[in-house]
């Protein structure tokens, strides 16, 4: 259902929408900007999202993932924040290095034209020339991509300091285009256990702090674990200055792939365009969104996958495997049941009593040597016992230097990046990025061609010849091997069609067993689960049949 050329002609003029967070950090401001973004996107309306961070940091590399989670890859090669992951899993876009700007950023960028003079002999100021810049980022966007609305994300909470240089533009924004702006501000509502209350001071505070700022929010999400009653939703439009249909409430869902239906319940887009004075006709069709939903809902068998990983005791780390893993098992009817295991608590001892009875093994990207020997014994037991196996990164780096112990009989096998000079070098630094060594440029980075072979367990998943994937990593399967790796039973079914790196790897004697350098988990989208993901599945599900009906000898 898409609206008429002519009323897209009509609001080409691109709308900005900021979405801002009180109270309480984690309210979950990404699935708010995706589910709203959704809403719009599927009433036609092309839309852009963007994070802007408020942190020093350049962009989310170096960051650690106990405390920001995965780092998410761009097209484009930007090193992300994960909340980038939700806007293209909801959207099925691809998002690129202006949907995500840090605090770092934009201080560089004014200081880079401090040197060059530009600002003509100027004091540089937080305003206007940090606010400019800011401001820049956030239209930047709108450039010749002529998006209808821009949903534009502010890291962090109403009061914070480092926040402040964005509620300031989002200040100035709102004065200056007052007909195209608006603001969403999310809060949270407490409930007091012992006197069956919910609790709206906080919202009213923190709406209280905006307002200091100069900011009127227009719209309230109210976060909640018990509905909000009318009268509580009047009371706070009273106190906030907003009509009480702007005041939405947020209450927790089973699955984050449910609000996007939640808001359309409440009416958040309804009430977006009516304030934009835009058509709210026809309604959002979210048809195959609510299939995918009641799909979920609807599975009752669970299938059973172990991930193996350095950072399990956080699951955001993983948050692009673990949503992907969530896509390929919705579409096979299954329950996700996924079993985190620290590969470092791996051994030769225990490895049978930990990941026996598994449906599939993911074995896990990462950096460093620490827990790599625990995945090298995972991706063995897989190999051994034939179990649907995927190794992602080092996942896939360790299922080949395993290989190379086991089945070619080299006793020194490593990666590089493990043991500086092994006998056999199975992955290593290309010669240009030996050059440069300690820069970020060693790094190989956002998405690269990759081109399949016919009649492989890859070619058979995508269905193509040539696909984009995203890359994170700096070490390289060493062609020099190639021949006797292949000679042994693996097959190089994906390589770069440029450089010929070996980008897939697998062995097509058993059930499933692929291996990746790139990141598949990237590019699943909801409506668009990714094929390696789906082929992986798939293999799980029939080997689970096969084990139920006592057909699963290896
Ligand atoms: N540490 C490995 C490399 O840099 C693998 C990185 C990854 O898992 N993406 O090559």
């Amino acid at each position: 259902m898409c609206l008429t050329t002519q009323k897209i002609v009509e609001l080409r003029k691109t709308k900005f929408i900021f979405v801002t967070g009180g109270v309480t950090s984690s309210l979950g401001k990404g699935i708010t900007a995706s589910s709203l973004g959704k809403l719009l996107q599927a009433r036609g309306y092309r839309v852009a999202i963007q994070k802007l961070d408020p942190y020093i940091n350049i962009n989310s590399g170096m960051l650690n993932p106990y405390e920001h989670g995965e780092c998410y890859v761009t097209d484009d090669g930007h090193e992300a924040d994960l909340d980038l992951g939700h806007y293209e899993r909801f959207l099925n876009v691809h998002t690129s290095k202006s949907s995500n700007v840090t605090t770092g950023r934009i201080y560089q960028s004014v200081i880079n034209k401090e040197r060059r003079g530009d600002f003509l002999g100027k004091t540089v100021q937080v305003v206007p020339h940090i606010t400019n810049e800011i401001k820049r980022c956030i239209k930047q966007l709108s450039a010749g991509a002529e998006y209808d609305f821009i949903i534009t994300e502010i890291g962090g909470t109403v009061g914070d300091i480092e926040s402040l240089p964005y509620i300031e533009s989002v200040r100035q924004m709102l004065w200056e285009m007052p007909d195209d702006c608006l603001c969403i501000h999310l809060t949270y509502v407490p409930y007091l256990a012992a006197s069956h209350e919910l609790k709206t001071k906080p919202t009213q505070h923190s709406v209280k702090e905006l307002l200091q700022l100069g900011v009127q929010p227009n719209v309230l999400i109210l976060r909640t674990e018990h509905p909000l009653t009318k009268d509580l939703k009047r009371k706070v439009a009273l106190f906030c200055n907003v009509n009480a249909e702007s005041v939405i409430e947020a209450i927790d869902v089973p699955s984050i792939y449910e609000e996007p239906i939640k808001m359309q319940e409440e009416g958040l887009d309804y009430v977006i365009l009516k304030k934009f004075g835009m058509p709210n006709e026809p309604e959002a069709d979210l048809a195959q969104w609510k299939n995918f939903v009641d799909k979920r809902r609807n599975a009752t068998k669970s299938i059973k996958i172990g991930l193996v990983g350095k950072y399990v005791e956080l699951p955001d780390a993983y948050k692009s495997i673990y949503e992907a893993l969530i896509h390929a098992s919705v579409y096979h009817d299954r329950i996700l049941e996924l079993s985190l295991f620290q590969s470092e608590q791996i051994s030769e001892a225990n490895v049978m009593k930990k990941l026996e009875g598994l449906d599939g093994i993911l074995v896990a990207p990462g950096f460093g040597q620490r827990g790599v020997e625990g995945k090298i014994i995972a991706a063995k037991f897989a190999r051994l016992n034939n179990i649907p196996f995927f190794g992602i990164g080092l996942g896939m780096q360790c299922s080949v230097i395993e290989f190379a112990n086991d089945v070619l009989g080299y006793l020194d096998a490593n990666s590089t990046e493990m043991n500086d000079n092994p006998e056999h070098k199975i992955f290593d630094l290309m010669l240009d990025q030996k050059q440069n060594i300690h820069t970020e440029g060693t790094m190989r980075l956002g998405a690269y061609d990759c081109k399949l072979e016919k009649g492989t367990v890859a070619y058979a998943a995508y269905g193509k010849d040539l696909v984009s994937e995203r890359h994170r990593h700096r070490y390289e399967f060493n062609n020099a091997y190639k021949t006797k790796f292949e000679e042994a039973g693996m097959v190089f079914s994906g390589i770069n069609p440029e450089s010929g790196l070996v980008e897939i790897i697998e062995l097509p004697n058993l059930r499933w067993f692929v291996g990746t350098q790139f990141h598949p988990e990237f590019n699943s989208a909801v409506l668009n689960p990714h094929p390696l993901f789906m082929g992986f599945m798939s293999a799980a599900v029939k080997y689970q049949g096969e084990k139920e009906t006592g057909n699963s000898n290896i």
